[in-house]
């Protein structure tokens, strides 16, 4: 199945080119608990899911008549894996990637929806696009063993984890408000198939720039939630994602970035960098070392 948050919170199941309203299904009283509706549906999905199979009756519209948002707006928290691809840990010229570096943490105000625009906030820095898959979780997970995490996911979606190069951490390298991207929707694993075998490709304004599949990362998506877990508890609608393969490079005003997930979807947004300034902090030419930008 797959499931958007559209409009002002409301919860849609997407069929082809179109999407079936289930919020008043999900939640007679939107956002009361003071949750989005998407994350209520994932708290209730055992009772929510057998109601939302059978949508006869009910009114499709296109989906091209609603606005896609962040399909969970409000995760606790957003947790990423740092170099998670052997590729993308030589191009970083890095010597270290996730099984030492273990996992970081992105701000949740830093998302943005579907169709949205990151703005870069500093003139003088270098930013650069980072397509991952992600998934959400379903239920509260704390020391999860790798055998058991899979029965943890909820979903799976699309995340540009948009990073500034440089020596700051990586908490404020990749937290600026609309530095993750989140979407086009959550699709649930019997329809989205085995998390260890997804097409990724990611272009910037028409190039392409990144291609793997996702049997290529060092810690799959079974041995990352178990970690995650064990560090810190993971409320359900919390997002974490798997981290990047080569191809980073620099994102520019008037950019449009889009990433692809096979059985997922494609995700895209715009580039601004209107009201840029000048970056008040001294990290530039320090950290790992990005790759020379690719030609345009
Ligand atoms: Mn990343």
């Amino acid at each position: 199945m797959r499931l958007a948050t559209f409009d002002d919170g409301r919860v849609g199941v997407v069929r082809g080119d179109e999407i079936v309203d289930v919020t008043d299904l999900v939640d007679p009283a939107p956002g009361h608990g003071g949750r989005s509706v998407m994350r209520t549906l994932i708290g209730r999905w055992e009772t929510v899911r057998a109601t939302i199979t059978d949508l006869d009756g009910r009114t499709a519209v296109p989906l091209s008549s609603v606005r896609l948002r962040a399909p969970v707006p409000d995760p606790t928290k957003i947790v990423a894996a740092p170099v998670n691809y052997v590729d993308h840990m030589n191009e970083m010229s890095e010597t270290a990637h996730v099984s030492s570096l273990g996992v970081f943490l992105k701000a949740p105000s830093s998302l943005l929806d579907p169709g949205g625009v990151i703005r870069l906030p500093y003139h003088d820095r270098r930013f650069d696009q980072e397509g991952e898959l992600a998934f959400v979780i379903g239920r509260t997970a704390r020391n999860v063993s790798v055998e058991d995490a899979l029965d943890y996911v909820f979903g799976y979606t699309g995340l540009l984890d948009i990073t500034m190069r440089g020596g700051e951490d990586r908490s404020v390298r990749k937290s600026f408000d609309t530095f993750t991207p989140l979407g086009p929707w959550l699709v649930t694993p019997d329809e989205a198939g085995a998390p260890d075998d997804v097409e990724l490709a990611c272009s910037v304004s028409g190039r392409l720039r990144q291609k793997a599949n996702t049997s290529e990362l060092i810690w799959g998506v079974a041995r990352l939630l178990a970690y995650a877990s064990s560090v810190m508890t993971l409320e359900a609608g919390d997002v974490v994602t798997t981290g990047t393969p080569a191809g980073v490079g620099p994102v520019e005003d008037g950019d449009t970035v889009e990433l692809s997930l096979s059985g997922i979807g494609v995700l895209r947004v715009g580039v601004c960098a209107s009201g840029a300034t000048a970056c008040p902090t001294n990290g530039r030419g320090a950290g790992p070392v990005p790759p020379p930008p690719p030609p345009r």
